[in-house]
């Protein structure tokens, strides 16, 4: 593969090459490197410029216009969105997405990690919020924080590492508005939390990357899908959950079923429809 002989761009403003770039040379012996590329014209996590696509297609453009501006032709890009879980809402969830492209042979690999194992939080606060219990669960020092105004969203400070720099963007801010949203910074060179998330995915990521297409040798062979449902132990009946995993190739129509990684031929009733109403 000459992504391995001429190295891979890492399309990032926010050190993301750091956990990158050792994945890459561990697993791929390859190098990776980095280019003065904006990656903030695609949007910021502040708001500032505002964000017109979905993550996933952001995540993507951001490898393809890394590697048109530069003309080296393989390139990485991470994009991560935060929120509430969406089955349980009071605990933070963060999506992360990390794409390799090879412009040459006009292959696009993706992976995806879904956790809540992120900081991710926003907090209202007024002249008399007590914020200590926040600054607590957000981890800071350690990872950074934004403040912005509540009207215009405008940014007071991001990037803010101490109780100083803290104290002195609220008393800035309390100046502009009643009013200030402070919130954790997802950057990734502010948050160490998400940067140990980036960390695995370019992991899933490269080790996708090695896998290679059983019929035409693509790099990227994996999962794609899932088909079938798993019948419950008791009822026989089937359930919502997939039974199999469906790997396909990136270039050509190739795929092929698999058995689920956790190992589960079928459910327990208390899951089942039938038996567990
Ligand atoms: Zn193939
Ligand atoms: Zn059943």
């Amino acid at each position: 593969m000459s992504y391995v002989k001429k190295g891979i761009l890492v399309a990032t403003k926010h050190q993301k090459e750091q956990v990158i770039g050792p994945i890459f040379k561990k697993y791929l012996g390859c190098e990776t490197f980095v280019t003065e590329f904006d990656t903030d014209k695609l949007g910021t996590f502040t708001g500032e410029i505002p964000r017109l696509k979905d993550a996933m297609s952001i995540c993507k453009d951001k490898a393809v216009m890394a590697a048109q501006l530069t003309g080296h032709p393989y390139a990485l890009a991470s994009e991560g969105s935060f929120g509430p879980h969406p089955i349980m809402p009071f605990l933070p969830y963060a999506q992360e997405w990390m794409v390799f492209v090879d412009l040459e042979s006009d292959i696009t690999i993706f992976e995806e990690i879904k956790t809540s194992e992120t900081n991710y939080q926003t907090k209202w606060i007024d002249v008399d919020s007590d914020i200590n219990d926040f600054l607590n669960q957000v981890k800071f020092p350690s990872h950074g924080l934004c403040l912005q105004t509540s009207c215009l969203k405008t940014v007071i400070a991001k990037g803010i590492q101490s109780h100083q720099q803290l104290q002195e963007a609220l008393k800035n801010g309390f100046e502009l508005d009643t009013r200030l949203l402070l919130s954790t910074d997802m950057r990734a060179m502010m948050n160490p939390s998400r940067m140990n998330v980036i960390e695995k995915l370019s992991e899933q990521l490269v080790l996708r990357i090695k896998s290679l297409c059983p019929q035409c040798q693509s790099p990227g062979f994996g999962r794609a899908g899932v088909a079938g449902h798993l019948a419950c132990q008791q009822c026989h009946m089937p359930s919502e959950f997939p039974a199999l995993e469906v790997w396909a190739c990136v270039q050509c129509d190739y795929q092929e079923n698999r058995p689920r990684k956790d190992g589960k031929v079928n459910i327990d009733p208390q899951y089942c429809q039938f038996c567990n109403p």
